[in-house]
């Protein structure tokens, strides 16, 4: 279907990146073969490091004129097999797009390309009393173009919402090579189609974002932290959809069971407190007048002890907040220490819901004599779903990944859920879309993304089953 990248083609994408940025040999590309998919690989042919907008566009019209599939990439962190080249060709690595470029103080919005990491994006908006709230637990790692290419949340999602609740702007390049400005510092836009909000979330399939506009808000004053351990899982799940029918809603609200909380343990060589609890929660509550936030975490307490906590610690400060949450930041890597081949799932359901998921996930772990560690964004109804091989036979874990991968989905979705909240469709939930969605809505994805690209020379095989 796709030609092969000829030393010719090489040669065009030097001239159109410089040598330095394109790289060919199979040393340096290696790393752009997977994300962090487990056991997901497919190389690449070449790998080119664009630095402007208008190398990408020269880069589309020569993949279109020689029928080469582009996958674009931001840091690689994606957990759904996104930045994989599975037809080969070339992949555009925005890792050289790295600057910010204005931080409007008047407007409350950043504007940065691409490669900036989401980490430092933060940093740079809290050093002018400003705040970008989603935060992706892999923020040290991922980079801004990634979050609004995959629609990324976070814990804080609870109170501030997604990526996608911040995206105002995009500069972009179509697989035509055309480069289309869209939207911009505005906080309302009303002005035909919202394709700014269709682009973000698509996977980096329907265009190449070059430049991202972003609202920000006014770093609140006051943030506390409260980590509280439950001798009984399903008392804790019971809490947090206790909390949300009581309308607490704080900032994060983020749930870990005890073999997550043993698992960053071994993997950070520290321990965290009541680690002999059966579950975790971990909130953070934020605000401008510290009563009011003191009030709110004196709530959260109150229930979380009436349903059986047995103590709720509190985090005021900067470096205490950070020790409370290090290891919740680390569950994935510690997961992946435990058990090198695991599956993920990222089910959300409706928040007032979480319990039955929770407990769910508990029984699919007995009936298939599988280890599944659940923890993730409780507050917002988003749980991650870990199933370990551990010692499992490789024969008996290549039959048992699909029937509980396939289990989970179901009753996310009789739950009134779906299949992902956070780390998309991409490669490995494909072969699932229907189960979520019907004929009719796949057929008019298949529309749009055929209108932006005709000829599928933009990230295939994503999303579609
Ligand atoms: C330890 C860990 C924790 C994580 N925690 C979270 C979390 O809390 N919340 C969450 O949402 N996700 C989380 N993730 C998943 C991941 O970090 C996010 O999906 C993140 O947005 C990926 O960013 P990236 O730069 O690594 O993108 P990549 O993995 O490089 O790419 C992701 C997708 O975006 C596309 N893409 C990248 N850049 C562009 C661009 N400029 N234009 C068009 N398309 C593009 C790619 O083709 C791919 O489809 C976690 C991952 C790990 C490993």
């Amino acid at each position: 279907m796709y030609n092969p990248v000829t030393p010719a083609i090489v040669e065009s994408l030097r001239q159109i990146a410089g040598q330095a940025n394109v790289l060919f040999d199979a040393g340096a590309i290696d790393r752009y073969s997977h994300d962090e998919t487990v056991g997901l690989y497919h190389s690449p042919e070449v790998v080119v490091k664009a630095t402007s907008s208008q190398q990408v566009s020269d880069l589309f019209r020569l993949a279109q004129r020689e029928c080469i599939p582009v996958t674009p990439r931001g840091a690689g962190y994606g957990l759904s097999g996104g930045a994989v080249p599975v037809h080969g060709g070339i992949v555009l690595t925005t890792e050289k797009m790295n600057r910010i470029l204005e931080i409007d103080r008047q407007n409350l919005m950043i504007t940065a390309q691409p490669g900036v990491i989401t980490g430092e994006l933060h940093r740079a908006v809290e050093a002018v009393g400003l705040f970008y709230p989603p935060d992706p637990a892999s923020l040290d790692s991922c980079t801004i173009g990634g979050n609004v290419a995959s629609g990324a949340g976070g814990p804080r999602a609870v109170k501030y919402g997604t990526t996608r609740d911040y995206v105002c702007g995009l500069e972009v390049v179509l697989p035509s090579g055309e480069i289309l400005r869209i939207g911009g510092k505005l906080v309302k836009n009303a002005t035909g189609y919202n394709l700014v909000q269709l682009m973000t979330g698509s996977e980096g399939t329907l265009a190449v974002v070059t430049e991202i506009t972003l609202r920000l808000v006014p770093l609140p004053a006051v943030q506390v932290d409260l980590l509280v351990p439950f001798d009984d899982f399903q008392a804790a799940a019971d809490t947090v959809s206790d909390l949300i029918a009581h309308r607490v809603l704080p900032t994060c609200m983020e749930f870990m069971e005890h073999d997550s909380i043993v698992a960053a343990e071994r993997l950070l060589q520290k321990t965290v407190p009541y680690d002999d609890a059966a579950a975790h929660l971990l909130f953070q509550l934020d605000g401008n007048l510290p009563q009011a936030v003191d009030a709110e975490m004196e709530t959260v307490a109150d229930v979380c002890l009436r349903h059986g906590a047995r103590d709720a610690l509190v985090a005021k400060d900067r470096p205490t907040r950070d020790r409370l949450w290090e290891a919740r930041r680390k569950i994935m890597d510690a997961i992946n220490n435990e058990s090198p081949v695991n599956h993920k799932e990222d089910v959300v359901v409706p928040r007032a819901t979480i319990h039955l998921l929770l407990k769910g996930m508990r029984e699919l772990a007995q009936r298939y004599g599988v280890r599944i560690i659940s923890f993730g964004h409780a507050g917002d109804g988003n749980v991650h779903v870990n199933v370990l091989r551990d010692s499992l036979p490789d024969e008996r874990w290549q039959a048992v990944v699909p029937v509980v991968t396939q289990e989970i989905f179901r009753l996310a979705l009789s739950l009134g859920g779906t299949l992902t909240g956070e780390h998309g469709i991409g490669v490995t939930r494909r072969s699932y879309l229907p189960l979520a969605l019907d004929a009719t809505q796949i057929a008019l994805m298949r529309q749009i993304r055929d209108v932006f690209d005709p000829n599928h020379i933009l990230n295939p095989g994503k999303i579609f089953p």
